[in-house]
């Protein structure tokens, strides 16, 4: 089986983390997620603490126990991410220097996807892990499994987990129904 999961917002906690940068930023306090800044002002923030950003957001509670777990079980895991895009190239080598200082267990990681489908059947993902809505719709379109790392019980076209203990049981559950087949 293998595994194919998104870094930002679903292996490691980027927005917390960057928006504690976007309080250095701005001094008006009308706007406390970066995601909602103008475009202008969002490649702004981007280009003074992207970098910052993406070497301190930890990883999110459990992610680590749970990737070794997976990797016990013979689970493949491919990581597909948007970082390295919008001519953030630095992001690679500090990506690849953040996954080797916490340990992280993979098979392989592809950068530079702000589109995950293309991807995700060259490499015969069996189930993706993303927390963004668009992304998973193009990747289920492939009759690929999907599921959506998200807070709040927000509607989705697509199964939900709001920890990675929920995903450890999630994939529990997969495996169980695959060795009943
Ligand atoms: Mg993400």
């Amino acid at each position: 089986m293998t595994i194919g999961i998104d870094l930002d917002d679903t292996l490691i906690e980027t927005t917390k983390t960057g928006n504690e940068y976007l309080k250095e930023f701005i001094t008006d306090s009308s706007i406390s997620d970066y995601h909602d800044l103008s475009k202008d002002e969002y490649l702004k923030f981007y280009q003074a603490y992207l970098y910052d950003i993406q070497k301190n957001a930890p990883l999110k509670k459990d992610a680590l126990k749970v990737l070794n777990y997976l990797h016990s079980k013979n689970i493949r895991i491919v990581f597909i991410t948007a970082r390295g895009t919008l001519g953030f190239t630095k992001s690679i080598p500090i990506t690849l220097e953040y996954l080797k200082d916490y340990n992280v267990i993979y098979d392989k990681i592809i950068f530079r996807k702000n589109h995950k489908s293309a991807s995700a059947r060259k490499e015969k993902i069996d189930l993706f892990i993303d927390d963004k809505e668009r992304v998973l719709d193009e990747i289920k379109r492939l009759g690929i499994r999907t599921l959506r790392f998200t807070k709040n019980g927000e509607k989705s076209n697509h199964d939900l987990v709001s920890s990675w203990n929920e995903v450890k049981i999630y994939i529990d559950n997969l495996i169980g129904e695959v060795k009943d087949e």
